[in-house]
C-alpha cells in the first residue's frame, strides 16, 4: 500500500543563475514516508538552515524538488489534478508559524472557519455549519461564544493560533504539517496548543508532522524524530531513543545545551535554541559547473562543495564542529547507519553497523518500537 505522503530521494537547491554558479543545498537526498496508519506524530528538528521549512514546502507542493519526488498516495504531487488535487488539499493541512499572517484583518475570524466549509461542502445547512465550527473550536479549548464575531486583532496570538488548529480540525485531514506552530506564542499557551495537536492525533487519528527548532517540545509530543543538519538527516528514529540516548555528535550537542543536568526535570521547562554561530551558518553551499536542474541526487554530500569560509568539503558536513572527527570524515560523506532497530545516524562512528540507502530510513521509522539503546 502506498504511503499517504512521501519524499523520495528529494533534493532541493536554490540559486545557480547564469553568472553565479553557487547554489544553496536546502535539502539533500531526503527520503521519508508518512503512512496513513497508525497515525503518528513525527518531529522534524533542526536549526536555521537545516532544511526543515524547505521540506514542509515540498511536502505541501508549494515548491518542486530539484531532483527526486514528492508522492501523495503514490502519485507525483506536481502532477495531481482535478479530484485528486482537491482530495490532497483536504487531506493535508498546514498550520503556520505566524497565524496573524493568515488572517485578513477586515474579516471576522469566523471567515477562516467558514471558507473551507463552503469550499469543500463540509456542511449541508447553516445549522450544520455552525455545529461543525463550534465542535472544532471546543476541540482546541476555545469557547465559541468568546471567539466568534471578533476581528483578528481582538484575539491573542495563542487564540489566533488555536483557531488555525480548529480550522484544521473541521477539515478532518489525515495529515497536519505544523511549521513552528508555537514559536510565536508565550510559554503558557504553548502547552495548550501542543495538547491540542496531540489530541488531534489520538482522538481524530490524524498524523502530525511537527517542524521545530525546539527539541524540548519535539520530545513532548512526538513518537518519532528526524534531526536535520544542513539539509540532511543526522539522526532519526523513535523519540525516546534519540533524545535520551543520542548517538550522532550533533544530536548530543543539542541535548547537552539543556542547562538542567537531569533531563527528567529539564524537558518541558527549557527551550533549546541554536547557538548564534549556527544561525549564521545556514545551509551548505556548493559550486557547480552545470545547470542546477542537472544536479545529481546527493550533490551536497558527493561532490566537491564550497561552504562558508571557502573550505572544500567532501565529507561529513558536521566535521568542522565535531569533537570526534576522524581523517575519514573529510574524505567521503557518511551514509546512514542503522544503530538500533528503530534508529539510524549518519556518522562514521557507527561504521560497524549496517549502512542504509536514504530511502531505507522508512524501514527504521516503521520498525517495531520498544528497542532499547545499547
Ligand atoms: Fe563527526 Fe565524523 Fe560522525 Fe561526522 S562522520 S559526525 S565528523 S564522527
Amino acid at each position: 500500500m502506498s504511503a499517504l505522503l512521501e519524499a523520495r530521494e528529494a533534493t532541493k537547491v536554490f540559486g545557480g543563475g547564469l553568472f553565479d554558479k553557487r547554489v544553496t543545498v536546502a535539502l539533500d537526498d531526503f527520503s521519508f514516508a508518512i503512512e496513513s496508519a497508525p497515525p503518528r506524530v513525527t518531529a522534524i528538528v533542526g536549526e536555521s538552515g537545516s532544511g526543515k521549512t524547505t521540506l514542509a514546502r515540498l511536502l505541501l507542493g508549494l515548491i518542486t524538488p530539484t531532483s527526486g519526488q514528492i508522492l501523495y498516495e503514490g502519485h507525483d504531487l506536481q502532477k495531481l489534478a482535478g479530484h485528486d488535487r482537491r482530495t490532497f488539499l483536504r487531506d493535508v493541512q498546514m498550520i503556520f508559524q505566524d497565524p496573524y499572517e493568515v488572517y485578513n484583518p477586515f474579516y471576522r475570524v469566523d471567515h477562516v472557519l467558514e471558507t473551507p466549509i463552503t469550499e469543500f461542502k463540509l456542511a449541508a445547512s447553516p445549522a450544520a455549519r455552525r455545529a461543525l465550527i463550534n465542535e472544532s473550536l471546543r476541540a482546541v479549548g476555545l469557547r465559541p461564544e468568546e471567539t466568534l464575531g471578533r476581528y483578528p486583532h481582538q484575539l491573542s496570538g495563542g487564540q489566533r493560533q488555536r483557531i488555525m488548529v480548529a480550522r484544521a480540525v473541521l477539515m478532518r485531514p489525515r495529515l497536519i504539517i505544523a511549521d513552528e506552530p508555537v514559536s510565536m506564542v508565550d510559554a503558557s499557551l504553548r502547552a495548550t496548543i501542543l495538547d491540542s495537536l496531540r489530541q488531534l492525533n489520538q482522538q481524530y487519528g490524524m498524523s502530525i508532522v511537527y517542524i521545530t527548532h525546539d527539541l524540548t517540545t519535539a520530545f513532548q509530543i512526538s513518537d518519532d524524530i528526524i534531526v536535520l543538519y544542513r539539509g540532511a538527516v543526522a539522526e532519526a528514529g523513535e523519540v525516546d531513543l534519540v533524545v535520551r540516548h543520542p548517538r550522532h555528535p550533533y544530536t548530543q550537542l543539542l541535548i547537552k545545551s539543556v542547562p538542567e543536568p537531569n533531563p527528567e526535570h529539564a524537558w518541558g521547562s527549557v527551550e533549546i535554541r541554536p547557538e548564534a554561530a549556527d544561525l549564521e551558518d545556514g545551509a551548505a553551499q556548493v559550486e557547480v559547473s552545470g545547470p542546477v536542474g542537472l544536479l545529481p541526487t546527493g550533490v551536497a554530500a558527493s561532490v566537491a562543495a564550497k561552504a562558508h569560509g571557502g573550505h572544500l568539503l567532501t565529507g561529513c558536513t558536521f566535521a568542522d564542529r565535531c569533537p570526534y572527527v576522524m581523517p575519514m570524515c573529510h574524505e567521503s560523506p557518511p551514509p546512514l547507519f542503522r544503530i538500533d532497530p528503530g534508529r539510524a545516524a549518519t556518522c562514521f562512528l557507527y561504521r560497524d553497523r549496517p549502512a542504509l540507502a536514504s530511502e531505507e530510513l522508512n524501514q527504521v521509522m516503521a520498525a517495531e518500537r520498544g528497542a532499547t539503546a545499547r
